[in-house]
């Protein structure tokens, strides 16, 4: 029988590598929430609409029926690329500018509610993979498994300043252990659907976890 996955926690837990694994592994469409509240950032970076100096909510809220965001699977990378309006910005979200804005972005409660119900139509009637914060709570709060992922801010930060690193961007760790801290912040004390952990969640600290060690306890879990 096909269940839902709700795997939620605070920023750069590895729900995503782990998610995405999990739903190859078992045949399930995986869904990336936090793509779709960086693509409406991005949205509003690119409109001129949130910057350092300045953050215009109404505009942005007013403009939202012309935020539409798709997903598209890639063969070669195995998982759904995130669209913006038909483009691919798979790879533009996922810059420290778009992170240091997200959170407040996400904070709106017109957003979420858009962002929400896209997110409970991807997951009807199929085996489904869901990451984000609020996904055991408010998206699927009746959901098979729930896991709430955790780990040292340090751990996060340094796993998130590699992978940086990695595709060329030009950061520092202290930076980006800030933005960290900052979102777990902003994402835990939101008015609308704060980051917390589900009654019914299943708490796994990864800090001292590897990849496989990880992805066979969620499995079991998920056979059980
Ligand atoms: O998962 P990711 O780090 O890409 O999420 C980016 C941001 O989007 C989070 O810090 C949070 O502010 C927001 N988010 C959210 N609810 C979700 C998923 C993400 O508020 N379900």
């Amino acid at each position: 029988k096909n269940i839902t996955i709700a795997i939620d926690g605070f920023s750069s837990t590895g729900k995503s590598t782990v998610a995405k694994q999990l739903a190859k592994h078992l045949g399930y469409v995986y869904v990336d929430t936090g793509a779709m509240y960086r693509a409406v950032t991005y949205y509003a970076m690119q409109n001129g609409l949130i910057s350092d100096l300045d953050f215009n909510k109404e505009a942005l809220i007013y403009q939202l029926p012309n935020i539409k965001i798709s997903f598209k699977f890639n063969k070669t990378l195995g998982f759904a690329e995130v669209y913006l309006n038909a483009v691919n910005i798979e790879k533009e979200i996922r810059t420290l500018e778009v992170s240091s804005y997200v959170s407040k972005v996400a904070a709106i409660s017109e957003i979420r509610q858009k962002l929400v119900e896209q997110q409970q139509q991807m997951g009807q009637d199929k085996g489904v993979v869901m990451d984000g914060r609020d996904i055991g709570t408010v998206v699927f709060p009746d959901a098979e498994l729930k896991l709430f992922m955790t780990a040292s801010a340090e751990t996060r930060a340094e796993r998130r300043y590699q992978e940086l690193i990695e595709r060329g961007d030009d950061v520092e760790y202290k930076d980006v252990l800030d933005n960290v801290k900052e979102r777990d912040y902003i994402d835990s004390n939101r008015k609308d659907s704060p980051l917390k952990k589900a009654e019914d969640a299943i708490e796994i600290d990864n800090s001292n976890m590897s990849l496989d060690e990880q992805f066979n306890t969620i499995l079991q879990l998920a056979k059980m």
